[in-house]
C-alpha cells in the first residue's frame, strides 16, 4: 500500500517538476528595488518644467525650449557615469532634419545617447530608447504648452533611471540608453540612428522602445496599472521578396526577430515582477499612430513598442485646457509613477538578462533534406567561457507563445525523436551558467 502511493507521489511530482525551475537573480532583485518611482516623478516634472519639448522650438533658452531640455538630460546622464566609475559615454547625436511635412525649415535635432560599453562585445548592442520632444494640438506649434508628461516624458524618464541604476552595474553586451528628437516630426532622430548603426556596421540585437507608458486611467473610464503591452511586427519590414516567401512557405509568419524580443519581454519580466503582465499585441504599432521602434525594423534591427495598456486620447496631443468639464492636456497629475517604474523594471530585467546572455546562435538550420519522422536542428557551437548550453524551445503552429524548453547541454545539433517538423513551431536559444538566456533564434531549412 505505502509503496504504491509513493510510486503515485513520484509519477505526479516527475511529470510536475519536468520542466527546469528557473530561479530569480538576486542582482536583478536587488535592481528592481533600486529602480525608484520617486526618480521618475521627479524626472518628469522637471522635463514638463521646460514648457515645450517641440523639436522646432528655441534651442538658446537656459530655461525653456528643447535645447534647455536636451542640455538638462545630458546633464543628467553624465552626473550618473561620474557617480558609477565614469563607464557611461554620454554625447549629442546631432543631425540637420531636412524639409518635410512638420518641418517648414532644415533644422539641427539632437538625439542624448548614454552608452556603457560591453565587456565582450563592444560593437554589438541592446538599446533602450524613449522620445523626449513634446507636442500640443498642432504639430508645427513650437512656443506653445506642450508638457508632455506622458508622452513621452514617461519613457524618457524611465531610460533615465534605467541609465542611472544600470550603470552601476557591468554587462558582456553595449547597453545604448537613447533619447530621440523630433518623433513628433516624423520619427526623425530614430531614422537618423537606426540607419547611423547599420552603416557604422554596428549589430542591434534589441530596441525596447518606450512611448506612452504612465497612463492607467483610459479615456473611456477603464483603469488597470496591472498590464502593459509590447507591440511587435509579424513579417519583417526589411526582408526581401525571396525570404518573404520562405517565411510564408513554411509558415513563420509569427516568427520575426521582433516577435522573438516581444516573447522574451513577456516571459521573464513576468518572472520577477507579482501581479503584473506583459501582454504581446502582434502588430507593429497601434492604428493611426508610429513609433521610434519602426526605423530600427526597417534597418532590419529586431524592435518592439513598449506602451501603456488603456489610452486617454483627451491627454495625448492635446492643448492644455478645460472644456465642458474635461481636463485637457498631457499633465503631470495624470501620471501613475508607480505603474511607470514597473514598466521602467520590466525593462531593467529584460536588458539584465539579454545584455548578460550568450549570443543568440548563429546560422540555425533545420534538416529538411528528406521525410522522416524525426526533427533535427544544427547551429554554430558558440565561444562564451561561461556557456552552458542550449534549450531548444517548442510550441504548437497554433500557439503564440513557446510551450516546452529542452536543455540539450553543449552540442551544435541535437534531434528530436519521433517529433514531426511538420506540426510544430521549432526555436534555439543559448543559456550561460548563470541562467541567463539568449533571444530564441528560427532555424531555417536546409536541404
Ligand atoms: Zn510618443
Amino acid at each position: 500500500m505505502k509503496v504504491k502511493v509513493f510510486l503515485i507521489f513520484f509519477i505526479f511530482s516527475a511529470s510536475l517538476f519536468s520542466q527546469p525551475v528557473i530561479k530569480r537573480n538576486p542582482t536583478v532583485v536587488e535592481i528592481i528595488q533600486r529602480i525608484s518611482a520617486d526618480s521618475i516623478k521627479r524626472n518628469i516634472e522637471r522635463l514638463v518644467n521646460f514648457h515645450t519639448r517641440h523639436s522646432l522650438s528655441d534651442t538658446t533658452n537656459p530655461n525653456r525650449g528643447i535645447g534647455a531640455a536636451r542640455r538638462w538630460i545630458k546633464s543628467e546622464l553624465e552626473r550618473y557615469g561620474k557617480e558609477s566609475g565614469g563607464r557611461l559615454k554620454v554625447e549629442f547625436d546631432e543631425f540637420i532634419a531636412p524639409i518635410g511635412p512638420r518641418v517648414p525649415k532644415p533644422t539641427k535635432m539632437a538625439n542624448v545617447i548614454a552608452t556603457l560599453p560591453g565587456k565582450i562585445y563592444k560593437d554589438k548592442v541592446y538599446i533602450v530608447s524613449a522620445h523626449y520632444d513634446s507636442r500640443s494640438g498642432d504639430a508645427l506649434d513650437s512656443t506653445g504648452f506642450a508638457p508632455g508628461a506622458n508622452d513621452d516624458g514617461s519613457g524618457t524618464s524611465a531610460v533615465l533611471e534605467l541609465a542611472r541604476v544600470l550603470s552601476r552595474y557591468e554587462f558582456d553586451f553595449t547597453i545604448m540608453f537613447v533619447l530621440f528628437a523630433g518623433e513628433e516630426q516624423g520619427l526623425l532622430g530614430s531614422r537618423h540612428l537606426a540607419k547611423k548603426l547599420k552603416d557604422s556596421g554596428i549589430t542591434v540585437l534589441g530596441v525596447l522602445n518606450n512611448d506612452i507608458i504612465g497612463n492607467t486611467e483610459g479615456g473611456n473610464g477603464v483603469v488597470d496599472n496591472t498590464r502593459v503591452r509590447v507591440f511587435s511586427e509579424g513579417l519583417p519590414i526589411s526582408r526581401d521578396e525571396s525570404m518573404l516567401r520562405l517565411i510564408t512557405q513554411v509558415g513563420l509568419e509569427n516568427d520575426s526577430p521582433s516577435r522573438q524580443l516581444a516573447r522574451y519581454i513577456k516571459e521573464v519580466a513576468e518572472r520577477y515582477l507579482d501581479n503584473f503582465k506583459v501582454e504581446l499585441v502582434f502588430r507593429r504599432d497601434r492604428f493611426l499612430r508610429g513609433g521610434d521602434h519602426t526605423p530600427f525594423n526597417e534597418q532590419g534591427f529586431p524592435a518592439v513598442r513598449i506602451s501603456e495598456m488603456n489610452e486617454n486620447y483627451s491627454r495625448q496631443h492635446q492643448n492644455v485646457r478645460v472644456e465642458k468639464g474635461i481636463k485637457y492636456g498631457d499633465l503631470p497629475e495624470f501620471v501613475d509613477y508607480g505603474y511607470c517604474a514597473n514598466i521602467t523594471r520590466a525593462n531593467a530585467i529584460v536588458l539584465y538578462h539579454l545584455a548578460n546572455a550568450p549570443l543568440p546562435p548563429q546560422n540555425p538550420k533545420i534538416k529538411v533534406s528528406e521525410l522522416e519522422y524525426d526533427t533535427t536542428l544544427k547551429w554554430d557551437l558558440n565561444s562564451e567561457d561561461d556557456l552552458m548550453g542550449y534549450n531548444i524551445c517548442i510550441r504548437e503552429t497554433t500557439s503564440p507563445l513557446w510551450e516546452r524548453k529542452i536543455f540539450v547541454g553543449k552540442v551544435n545539433e541535437f534531434t528530436l525523436k519521433n517529433i514531426s517538423k511538420d506540426n510544430f513551431i521549432f526555436g534555439i536559444q543559448a543559456v550561460d551558467l548563470d541562467g541567463n538566456e539568449s533571444l530564441v533564434v528560427i532555424p531555417l531549412p536546409e536541404r
